[in-house]
């Protein structure tokens, strides 16, 4: 990447295009999320293209140093990347031991691997290229093995929206994923909420989308049993509203001793969570008013 009055310049692929937006996941394995200039001389449709094309580009943009988001101003096919895609593939691994070696020659080529692998340690070593001055947070750092490290969202072949379920901020996220795998959750830069942004629970959503003890189906301890049986939706839902209709008319106060009249029980609590949104939260507290529950609550307020 490159940088000239403020502008700055990166070469690479176009991964994801939405609406305005995109991701640029540039050489070096760097990915920038980029928002097209309302001025810019091509249109979404172009970033479309070159997103499936897997073309090549070349993006002029502005942004603030050191994030890796901006407005791109200008984005071009990048010749040059395109011709070095036919150049001879470098490191090719030999297929195998030759044939006809003579003696002592497998412990010169064991020599030569090893060799090999000392100059290679060597020009991946990080303190040589800082005393020459080189960014020790950048180029300085980066080795062999490094460069050729791919983000996973190259992967990508589609993106949803969702809300991250922890809290009641309601954080919006993009979900990036490979035919069903999911691949990676970051925040929607088109939220006004968080404007891509995710703390560090929000962040880790991925882990408890993907985690093998999470739980899909309804579980049902009966009473006195000591194991867990499965159980269809429908039938938790028709038993939760048998059961609170039960406690409600068992448990159900019209008037207290002395005359006055509540209309109530204190059989029965709510506790919402946190992503239930207004037109949501003020039904159930209508529905549960109704039904004289005293007691409704929100973890947002705990
Ligand atoms: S990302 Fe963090 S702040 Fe935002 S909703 Fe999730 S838990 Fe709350």
């Amino acid at each position: 990447m490159t940088r000239a009055a403020g502008v700055q310049v990166a070469r690479g692929r176009i991964v994801l295009v939405q609406e305005q937006r995109f991701r640029l996941v540039a050489e070096g394995g760097r990915s920038l999320r980029l928002t097209l200039a309302h001025d810019a001389p091509l249109g979404t449709d172009d970033l479309r293209r070159f997103c499936e094309e897997g073309t090549p580009v070349t993006v002029a943009y502005t942004g603030e140093p050191g994030l890796t988001s901006g407005v791109a101003h200008r984005v071009v096919r990048d010749p040059s990347s395109a011709a070095s895609q036919d150049g001879p593939a470098e490191d090719t691994p030999p297929a195998g031991r030759p044939t006809g070696l003579r003696r002592g020659q497998g412990a010169a080529t064991s020599n030569g691997r090893r060799l090999a692998r000392l100059r290679g340690a060597l020009r991946d070593w990080a303190l040589p290229r800082q005393l020459r001055g080189q960014d020790p947070l950048g180029s300085a750092a980066e080795s062999e093995g490094s460069r050729r490290l791919r983000p996973r969202l190259e992967e990508a072949d589609r993106v949803g929206t969702s809300i991250c379920p922890y809290c009641a901020v309601g954080c919006a996220q993009l979900v990036y994923a490979r035919g069903n795998d999911v691949l990676h959750v970051e925040g929607d830069p088109r939220s006004p909420i968080n404007q891509g942004t995710l703390c560090p629970k929000g962040s880790a959503t991925i882990g408890w989308m993907t985690s093998p003890q999470r739980l899909t189906t309804v579980r049902y301890r009966a009473p006195y049993a000591d194991h867990w049986e499965e159980k269809p939706l429908e039938w938790a839902m028709d038993r939760i509203a048998r059961l609170v209709k039960q406690t409600r008319d068992e448990t159900f106060v019209r008037q207290l001793p002395d005359g006055v009249v509540v209309n109530h029980t204190l059989a029965l609590a709510e506790l919402g969570g946190a992503t239930l949104d207004n037109e949501e939260n003020y039904l159930i507290k209508k529905l549960f008013t109704a039904l004289g529950m005293v007691q409704v609550e929100n973890q947002a307020r705990i």
